[in-house]
C-alpha cells in the first residue's frame, strides 16, 4: 500500500477529506449493517433533532504507526464505552460497543494510505459521532439517528517544540452539577466557544473552569483534564462528577503508578492549592500532555516552578512513557494497543 504524498510533519490540525468513512442508520428501533462510503456529505431534514435541539455526541481518538510497523488504535474500547454513556444521557440509542470498534477499525483499514508513517509525529485522527436525524419540532428525542466515523490526518502537536501554556480562571462555567459535563456532547463545546474566543482575545491559551456550585474547586479546561504534580512528586487529578473522563488522563494515572512508581491520587482539588503544586499539565488525545506554565486568576499570577520553557520533570516522564507505550518503544499494558489487521 502506497502512502499519500503528504508532508506529514508539517500537517496542522484541520479537516482533510480522506477516502472512506463509515455510516450506519438507526430506524424503527434498530441499527442497519452500516457501510463504508466515499460520500462526505450528510443530507438530513431541515428539522432534524440535531439541528434543533443539539442531540449529538462524539468521540476523538487516534490511529498511528508503531516502531514495529503496525497500525494501531489506542484503547478504542474505552471510547466505545464512553460514547455509549454519552448516548444514554442524551436519550439516544447506543451504537453497540463491539460494532463501534469494528467501524473505527474498518475506517482505518480503508484509509491506511492516510495513516502517517512512524517517526513523522503525525497521526490519523478519528471522529466517531452520532446525531438525531429525523424531524423533531416538539421537544423530544429523535426516532432516527445516524452514526458516522471519519478520519483526517493531523500533524505533530508540538511543532517547533513544547511551549507551556498560560491559562486563565474563567468567569464562565463549563458544566453544572448533575448536568452533562461528564459526557462528550457537542452542546458542551457550543457553550464553551464564547469563553475560549474571549480567552484568546485576552492572550490566554485556555480556560480553567472551576466547579459551578462553589467556584472553589478545579474542574478542567474546555477539552482537557488537569494533572498536577505536588512538590513531593505525587500526581494529582481533580475528581468531580462534572469532569469528562479523559482516556489519556486515566492512562497517565496508571502509568504514574505502574510504570513510574509514583503516588497518584484522584481527589477534589481546591483552587487555593494550585499555587502549591510544582507542575501542571492538560491531558487529552490531541497532545497527550500540554504543560501549563502559568495560571492567571483575575490578574493574580500563579507561576509553576517548571517555568515557561519546558515541561516539568515528572510531566516529561509521564509524557515520554505514555508516548513510548503508544509508539511501541515500551511494552504496553494488555489491551491498550488495538492492532488494525
Ligand atoms: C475529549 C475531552 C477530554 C479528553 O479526553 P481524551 O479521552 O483524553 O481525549 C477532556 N475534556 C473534555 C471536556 C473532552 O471533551
Amino acid at each position: 500500500m502506497e502512502k499519500k504524498n503528504i508532508d506529514w510533519s508539517n500537517l496542522g490540525f484541520g479537516y482533510v477529506k480522506t477516502d472512506k468513512r463509515f455510516v450506519s442508520n438507526y430506524k424503527d428501533g434498530a441499527w442497519d449493517e452500516g457501510v463504508l462510503t466515499d460520500d462526505d456529505q450528510v443530507v438530513i431534514n431541515e428539522c432534524a433533532g440535531v439541528l434543533q435541539y443539539a442531540q449529538t455526541v462524539f468521540e476523538g481518538m487516534k490511529a498511528y504507526t508503531t516502531e514495529q510497523g503496525d497500525i494501531v488504535i489506542f484503547r478504542p474500547d474505552l471510547n466505545a464505552a464512553r460514547m455509549a454513556d454519552s448516548a444514554r444521557r442524551l436519550e439516544m440509542p447506543v451504537y453497540p460497543e463491539e460494532k463501534f470498534v469494528e467501524a473505527v477499525e474498518a475506517v482505518v483499514r480503508a484509509n491506511a494510505a492516510w495513516v502517517p508513517p512512524y517517526g513523522s509525529g503525525a497521526t490519523l485522527y478519528l471522529r466517531p459521532y452520532m446525531f438525531g436525524s429525523n424531524a423533531v419540532i416538539g421537544v423530544k428525542p429523535a426516532d432516527e439517528y445516524q452514526f458516522r466515523v471519519f478520519a483526517t490526518p493531523v500533524g505533530p502537536y508540538f511543532k517547533g517544540g513544547v511551549k507551556p501554556l498560560t491559562i486563565r480562571v474563567s468567569d464562565f462555567d463549563r458544566a453544572a452539577p448533575h448536568g452533562t459535563g461528564h459526557i462528550k456532547a457537542g452542546l458542551n463545546y457550543a457553550m464553551s466557544l464564547h469563553a475560549i474566543v474571549t480567552a484568546h482575545a485576552e492572550g490566554y491559551d485556555e480556560n480553567m473552569y472551576l466547579d459551578a456550585a462553589t467556584r472553589t474547586k478545579v474542574e478542567e479546561t474546555g477539552g482537557a483534564n488537569f494533572l498536577f504534580v505536588t512538590k513531593d512528586g505525587t500526581v494529582v487529578t481533580p475528581k468531580s462528577d462534572s469532569i469528562l473522563p479523559s482516556i489519556t488522563r486515566r492512562s497517565l494515572m496508571y502509568v504514574a503508578q505502574e510504570y513510574l512508581g509514583l503516588k497518584a491520587e484522584e481527589r477534589e482539588v481546591y483552587f487555593d492549592e494550585v499555587k502549591d503544586f510544582a507542575e501542571c499539565g492538560l491531558c487529552g488525545t490531541a497532545a497527550v500532555i500540554s504543560p501549563v506554565g502559568k495560571v492567571v486568576d483575575h490578574g493574580h499570577e500563579i507561576c509553576f516552578p517548571s517555568g515557561m520553557e519546558k515541561m516539568g520533570p515528572i510531566t516529561q516522564k509521564l509524557y515520554d512513557t505514555l508516548t513510548g507505550i503508544q509508539m511501541g518503544h515500551i511494552e504496553a499494558p494488555k489491551g491498550w494497543l488495538h492492532v488494525v489487521k
